[in-house]
């Protein structure tokens, strides 16, 4: 990397018109924390803030085509995948991946909309068990992820078990779900519990966080952090983007990532000059 530059991010991703999650929601968050977005688009979504009206995706000749031309063209500093969409684009990915394996991956794995909307044609979970998370330096399933990803698994710390013996490095499972007073999220590392990061519960529902903070552990991994580090700093501004989320539609409340500023013009009032 050029001294100066800043650390791409290879993104793979569907696109969400609203601007909410996927690859807006990656880019703008990337771009907040400094680092230059590359996405990857798998597939196209049509919603709004109230939920998923259809999806389709993007034939997988084409996802590869895409990402071989930025591998081949920019140094990239790590991997970000969101939603994939069907089994063959989950296998494409992998096949990528496989031919870098020294740059960070960050698993977010979705299926599911925060609404329960599919994301996918089928399940994806075998795909993701057996030929992504053995890749991944950090998964970041939320906590109904993580039981479905470890269906043989009691407990949560169970889960996270089962995920690093496939060969996932660090996995942190988010609380959102939980029917806990406070969001308890836990990252584990090293086969056991390294951490609990514990976050006021914010009363809205929000939609694209999860897209947020495995972007934003991306690009903290790209930056050179330690996985703990990245972890930390990207759920502390996740939770910030949080706290400052817009209600731009009917529905959802949308991160709002670059909350702690975006210049004079991109926040000047409608009444101001
Ligand atoms: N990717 C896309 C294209 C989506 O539309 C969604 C949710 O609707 C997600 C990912 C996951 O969103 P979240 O960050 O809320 O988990």
């Amino acid at each position: 990397m050029t001294a100066g530059t800043p650390p791409v991010v290879l993104i793979f991703a569907g696109s969400d018109p609203t601007g909410g999650a996927g690859i807006a929601a990656d880019c703008l968050t990337l771009a907040s924390l400094g680092c230059h977005p590359a996405p990857v688009v798998t597939a196209v979504t049509a919603q709004d803030t109230t939920g998923i009206k259809q999806f389709a995706c993007v034939e997988t000749e084409l996802v590869i085509a895409q990402a071989r031309a930025v591998l081949e063209d920019m140094p990239v500093a790590a991997f970000k995948i969101g939603m994939l969409g069907n089994t063959a684009t989950v296998s494409a990915v992998a096949s990528i991946i496989e031919d870098y394996p020294d740059i960070p991956l960050v698993v977010d794995p979705v299926q599911l909309s925060d609404r329960d909307d599919a994301l996918a044609e089928e399940p994806l979970d075998d795909a993701l068990r057996t030929l992504l998370l053995p890749r991944a330096t950090l998964a970041t399933p939320n906590s109904r992820e993580a039981r479905a990803l470890a269906p043989g698994a009691d407990t949560l710390d169970a889960c996270a078990q089962e995920l690093m013996s496939l060969g996932c490095e660090y996995v942190l499972i988010t609380g959102t779900h939980e029917p806990t007073p406070q969001v308890v999220n836990r990252l584990y590392g090293h086969r056991r519990l390294l951490e609990t990061f514990t976050f006021e519960r914010l009363p809205g529902d929000y939609h694209g966080s999860g897209c947020t903070l495995a972007s934003a552990c991306a690009g903290a991994l790209a930056h050179g952090l330690e996985p703990i580090e990245a972890v930390r700093e990207a759920l502390h501004y996740t939770w910030n983007t949080l706290k400052h989320g817009l209600r731009l539609g009917m529905g959802q409340y949308l991160p709002d990532r670059i909350y702690w500023g975006g210049g004079p013009v991109a926040r000047r009032k409608p009444d101001e000059k």
